[in-house]
């Protein structure tokens, strides 16, 4: 939509036209009757006259290049390419997840580099013959469940750990709920068949119940049998969760500006703001102005679960970043954008958008007790 002029505003407020050149001369803006206001000028400039304007014209879809429901705007076929799975580890507790997710992060750290300084940023990825796999490392059903409400879709598939010993409890069945939910395909990893009481057929058995069917008995649910302890097999886990990718056959468009979702946020007294995401679509670029909840900046640093500091991050690479002006939710979004002026806009457009929904609630709650003390 296009800029309001000072006219248009003064008729809206049903002020001549002639207030509201004085008042803008006063602010050092010397303009006339047909004079285009920006969002900013027009809402001070209200304000003076006890105003309040919305700016209705505010496209943040356009900004964000997104479409109107907020998801990514449709590729070329020809731009996208292959992009690593993004994993979560799911299953009761004491079932082996944290374990499992040390035991692949320590037996398959990316080639090439040495020495680097493990950093625990709720996201890492690992490599197995050249072909990536980010794993969110926050396990946890809360931390699935959170993210998808917020809309957050980060998992493209859910490893369920099952302990051979144990066999499917609660957590177990709340996780296949979830992620069947999610419409996420499970690849199994019966652990602990290092113990003496394990008994992986006495698994694979019970999880028939819930439509999860191993290949060798005519299913198509991937098993792997693993020992986190003792890092049996770990290797063959990471194989079939690669299997299992190229069926779903993952891609995105590396070339445009970057969107993904926060996987964790908080505040560092030295750094401030720190944001773990994971970049779904584009490449993030140390530099780029970018825009998650209410808080926007400039991608000030970024580095990855070894300490290595990035300068790009291409689609299924989990990052952490420096620099954006507050602490974003987990789950949130993020978008790159054109520049530090459109961040700031989504982000106080949001503001705003919050505060007025905030204000709302209010006033019907206060309502509500009027007529409760009625
Ligand atoms: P989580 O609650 O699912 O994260 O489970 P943990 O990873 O904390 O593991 C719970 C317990 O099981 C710990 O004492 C682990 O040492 C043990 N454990 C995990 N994996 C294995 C395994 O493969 N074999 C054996 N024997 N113990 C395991
Ligand atoms: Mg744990």
């Amino acid at each position: 939509a296009d800029a309001i002029t000072v006219g248009e505003l003064a008729k809206r407020m049903g002020v001549k036209a002639n207030d509201l050149i004085r008042e803008l001369m006063s602010m050092g803006n010397m303009v006339t009757i047909n004079h285009p206001l920006d969002f900013e000028t027009a809402e001070i400039l209200a304000a003076e006259f006890n105003y309040e304007v919305e700016n209705v014209g505010f496209d943040e879809e356009a900004i964000l290049n997104v479409e109107a429901d907020g998801s990514q705007t449709e590729d070329k076929l020809e731009d996208l390419v292959e992009r690593p799975p993004v994993v979560t580890i799911m299953g009761h507790v004491d079932h082996g997840k944290t374990s499992l997710l040390d035991a692949i992060r320590e037996t398959n750290v990316i080639a090439g580099e040495a020495g680097g300084i493990t950093q625990h940023i709720g996201a890492y990825d690992v490599e197995l013959d050249g072909r990536k796999i980010a794993f969110l490392d926050t396990p946890g059903h809360e931390a699935f469940t959170a993210m998808r409400a917020r809309g957050a879709k980060v998992t493209d598939i859910v490893v369920l750990v099952v302990a051979a010993d144990d066999g499917v409890m609660p957590q177990t069945k709340e996780a296949i709920n979830h992620a069947k939910a999610a419409g996420v395909p499970i690849v199994v990893a019966v652990n602990k068949i290092d113990k003496p009481g394990a008994n992986p057929d006495k698994v694979k058995q019970e999880l028939t119940e819930f439509e999860l069917v191993p290949e060798e008995w005519g299913g198509d649910t991937i098993f792997v049998e693993v020992s986190a302890k003792e890092k049996i097999n770990i290797d063959g886990l990471l194989e079939m969760i690669l299997l299992q990718a190229e069926v779903l056959e993952l891609k995105a468009n590396p070339n445009k500006r970057a969107s993904g979702a926060v996987v964790e946020a908080r505040l560092d007294r030295g750094r401030g703001p720190v944001a773990t995401v994971l970049v779904q679509a584009g490449t993030l670029r140390v530099g780029d102005p970018i825009v998650s909840g209410i808080h926007w900046g400039r991608v000030r640093t970024m580095i990855n679960d070894r300490g290595e500091q990035l300068k790009e991050a291409a689609p299924s690479t989990p990052v952490e970043i420096t620099g954006l002006s507050g602490v974003p939710d987990a789950g949130d979004t993020f978008h790159a954008v054109k520049d530090e002026k459109s961040a700031k806009e989504v982000a106080q457009h949001r503001a705003q958008k919050l505060r007025e929904a905030e204000l709302a609630k209010t006033s019907k709650i206060s309502l509500e007790q009027l007529y409760a003390r009625i």
